[in-house]
């Protein structure tokens, strides 16, 4: 699939907005970095964590919003996305990952505002979620 103008923006954005702090010797550095194993690599995919893209299959606009929303996507290397970013495990931990960043309010009111037929199950996730990692 090739990427709309939007997402590769959005990439751009969060690419930037994301980075974390390396120390590497006695330098301090900020970098881009793996959210699931934090592995500090240039290549980076966006993967979308609430909402997939299957949940809404078949209808182009909000393809288009859970695609290209940051309350919605995760960077994440190659061998993660593969191998653990649709796990339970993973979309836990890239959820609260987003909560962290976001907070729970902005997200579930992004929820709101997709008019999902059926945004129950997203809402409670974030809301389970989100008491976890007030806890922590
Ligand atoms: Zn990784």
């Amino acid at each position: 699939m090739t990427m709309s103008l939007e997402r590769i923006a959005l990439k751009r954005r969060l690419l930037d907005e994301r980075r974390v702090m390396r120390r590497s010797g006695s330098r301090v550095e900020f970098v881009n970095a793996c959210e699931i194993c934090g592995n500090a690599v240039d290549a980076l995919d966006l993967h979308e964590v609430i909402i997939s893209r299957g949940d809404v299959r078949g209808n182009d606009e909000l393809l288009r919003k859970v695609t290209e929303s940051e309350y919605n996507v995760a960077l994440v290397d190659k061998r993660c996305h593969t191998d653990l970013a649709d796990t339970d495990w993973g979309h836990r931990l890239l959820t609260d990952r987003l909560i962290d960043r976001y907070g729970s309010r902005a997200i579930l009111s992004w929820i709101t505002m997709l008019n999902l037929k059926a945004p129950g199950d997203f809402l409670n996730f974030v809301v389970a979620r989100a008491m976890e990692v007030e806890k922590t």
